[in-house]
């Protein structure tokens, strides 16, 4: 295991210490700790390659849902540009029940042109997840990566259209 050190940049988030994470943030619930962090969730937009799924559109499409903000800690654009959402230490809204034990990662699309599920991943966001699963994998060892549809109990069938096993 890669030994922890902080500061530690996460995306946009600059980790100075377990503790600062850990800091309460407003307005939205937060962990309880480190180690109630058990999975790291990949999603996918469930979007076409012809599609251009923005952040603002994810934002709307998600207050619609009745969330504060978009429900994944991060997004993954096609062009491998990575926007977070959440901060480390919030509760995200992505994977009901285990929201208050994982930390959220979509990538922009999962369907093929015809509407079908398919790993569309472009190269550059392929590189994007491997490095922001990696660092994610730094700072909650003890958490398993996941793809939706392998937490028991959650609707998805095909999210997030690949085995997650080849991010590790
Ligand atoms: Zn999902």
């Amino acid at each position: 295991m890669v030994t922890e050190t902080y500061p530690m940049l996460i995306a946009d988030e600059e980790v100075a210490s377990e503790r600062l994470l850990l800091r309460n943030v407003e307005p939205g619930p937060c962990l309880d700790s480190l180690e109630s962090v058990r999975f790291i969730v990949i999603h996918c937009s469930a979007t076409r390659p012809d599609t251009d799924y923005t952040v603002e559109r994810l934002l709307r499409d998600h207050r619609a849902r009745g969330f504060r903000t978009i429900g994944y800690h991060f997004y993954i654009r096609r062009s491998g540009e990575v926007s977070q959402h959440r901060r480390l230490s919030e509760v995200g809204a992505h994977a009901r029940p285990y929201n208050r034990c994982s930390i959220g990662v979509c990538y922009e699309g999962g369907l093929d042109l015809q509407g079908r599920p398919a790993d569309t991943r472009t190269p550059l966001q392929r590189e994007a997840l491997r490095r922001l699963v990696a660092r994610l994998r730094r700072l909650f060892p003890q958490a398993r990566v996941v793809g939706h549809r392998d937490l028991p109990g959650t609707l998805p069938k095909a999210c997030p259209c690949f085995d997650v096993a080849c991010l590790l």
